[in-house]
């Protein structure tokens, strides 16, 4: 499925191929919570990281925590995920994490296509949630206290929502 996303301001805009594109999964961790969603979480999607087209690159920068769950970090002293995000309007834009570089992770809350509407939802990393935030329940809602036991990959396989399509 061929996606685009932009910032609000419009100074950065981008197009890829992903064939994960529900956006089903929130994570409330410190960082998530912190850098991007004004409701406790962020969702990020998958795409493939080959087909990932910018306009505007010049007006990106990025974030790399200095801390984080697995306390796993480059020999600078930061962690692996890249946040990259619009330098004039801090819109959080997409994860890259050079250790799964085959993939890129973009925030939902960037993409402009509509998305298809997920089923169902994992809510992960609850461990670190802010006490205000409420989490849904319900049979379609799963929660894990860290990461969950599927990938973005096999979540959308096992329920026949994997996108062949570029
Ligand atoms: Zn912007
Ligand atoms: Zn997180």
């Amino acid at each position: 499925m061929h996606l685009e996303g932009s910032c609000h301001c419009g100074a950065v805009k981008f197009s890829f191929t992903s064939h994960t594109p529900y956006p089903y999964g929130r994570c409330y961790c410190s960082i998530c919570r912190k850098v991007n969603g004004g409701g406790g979480f962020t969702i990020n999607i998958m795409g493939d990281y080959d087909t990932l087209k910018i306009e505007g690159e010049k007006n990106i920068s990025v974030y790399r925590a200095n801390n984080n769950h697995r306390g796993n970090y480059e020999e600078d002293g930061l962690g692996f995920s890249r946040r990259s995000f619009c330098s004039n309007c801090g819109t959080m834009l997409w994860n890259y994490n050079p250790n799964y570089g085959q993939w890129f992770y973009p925030f939902a809350s960037a993409i402009d296509t509509p998305l298809p509407v997920a089923p169902e939802h994992n809510h992960i990393m609850l461990a670190y949630k802010a006490n205000w935030v409420d989490v849904p329940e319900g049979p379609t809602e799963k929660h894990y206290d860290y990461y969950p036991d599927d990938s973005i990959e096999s979540w959308h396989k096992d329920r026949g929502l994997y996108d062949e399509s570029d």
